[in-house]
């Protein structure tokens, strides 16, 4: 359902790299960080150094609403294989619209801190939530890219990845990949769901025909069952975001006030628009990563395939089949043949 930007391809061949014979994809890597981020990141960009991008020499894209300091791009570059890149993100992309009451949006933030919602008192955070919805795919550094893969600070990656990801995602004719998903808390959502609602009956052709709405309804799109893709780690094709299906849903979202009424996170934002305006076959488990952020992590169970990609998580960590996570119903919607023994691990 979603049309070429007429972006890709474009810049990448000057950029597709000069010392290598590798044909890379037109990819990047993306973070959204802070200066004060410094240490953490240089944790997580070692990590992915040495599983992957010694290999593969992706570009690395770092976006900040602050200027980055001299000491975060030295450093940080000096760890990187490809060409890191430093923006700043421009101040429409991060602020307020004129049609949000900041008043309105101050008494919601006091009323969700009450309730003890974590993140419900900081404005920042909202706005880094509308940003990585609606505007990073946008910022003049990630126009030259189709495929991105997203990192955050202090991530962890414990298998080697032996191949390109995001010649895989191509390849294959993915649009969305992921290593992670849960359920969201609601009270950051209340009218999320209503808004998607409202949009869908708006604007109907933009539902895709084999698409994974049992993914995030138990009842056929009555209810939002809270499931989403965790979006710390996302590799995914820009060109959806730029289409006209999604350009068009995050601008309506927007324009209701969520981000800064309530506390709408990219994730679910993200996870709904993949799930309703994509056929299910344009999404991907990368069950073979093993990957940890906070107090999650993805572990592959199948103890062969840990031993050959020389994974050194323990299986006992993997959220996938637990309770709190969504993996069982993506498994089951997707029809994919779990890992044997899976249900040691609920
Ligand atoms: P969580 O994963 O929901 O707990 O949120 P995080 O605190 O990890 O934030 C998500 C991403 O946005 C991380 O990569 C952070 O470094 C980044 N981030 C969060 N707030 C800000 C901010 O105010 N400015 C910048 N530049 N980055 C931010
Ligand atoms: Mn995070």
């Amino acid at each position: 359902p979603f049309g070429k930007s007429g972006v890709d391809n474009v810049v990448s061949d000057t950029s597709l790299t000069n010392s290598n014979e590798y044909q890379r994809e037109n990819a990047t890597f993306v973070t959204l960080c802070r200066n004060s981020d410094l240490w953490q990141m240089m944790n997580a960009i070692k990590r992915i150094e040495d599983r992957f991008n010694r290999k593969f020499k992706y570009d690395w894209v770092f976006l900040n609403n602050e200027e980055f300091s001299d000491q975060f791009k030295r450093l940080t570059s000096s760890l990187i294989s490809g060409t890191a890149k430093y923006g700043v993100i421009s101040s429409d992309h991060w602020s307020y619209p004129d049609f949000i009451d900041q008043e309105k949006a101050k008494k919601s933030r006091q009323e969700m801190e009450k309730k003890g919602i974590i993140y419900a008192g900081l404005e920042s955070y909202r706005h880094m939530c509308r940003f990585n919805s609606g505007f990073f795919y946008k910022h003049p550094l990630m126009l030259p890219y189709k495929y991105y893969w997203r990192v955050e600070p202090d991530i962890n990656i414990f298998c080697d990845v032996d191949y390109d990801l995001f010649k895989y995602m191509r390849e294959n004719n993915k649009t969305y990949g992921f290593t992670i998903s849960i359920y969201e808390f609601r009270a950051t959502i209340e009218t999320l769901w209503s808004t998607t609602k409202e949009f869908l009956s708006k604007y109907p052709k933009f539902v895709a025909q084999n698409n994974l709405m049992n993914f995030i309804s138990d009842d056929k799109g009555n209810e939002y069952n809270l499931c989403h893709f965790w979006s710390n780690f996302e590799i995914a094709d820009m060109d959806f975001w730029r289409s006209e299906a999604y350009e068009k849903y995050f601008q309506y979202l927007d324009n209701s006030g969520g981000f800064f009424y309530e506390r709408w996170g990219d994730a679910p934002v993200h996870s709904i628009a993949a799930a309703l305006f994509l056929s299910k076959d344009k999404i991907h488990f990368f069950d073979d990563v093993g990957y940890n952020h906070g107090v999650y992590s993805m572990c592959p169970i199948d103890e062969n395939l840990r031993m050959e990609k020389k994974c050194y998580c323990d299986p006992e960590q993997d959220f996938t089949f637990r309770g709190y996570s969504c993996g069982k119903r993506y498994y089951d919607v997707m029809n994919l043949k779990k890992p044997d023994n899976w249900e040691k691990y609920t």
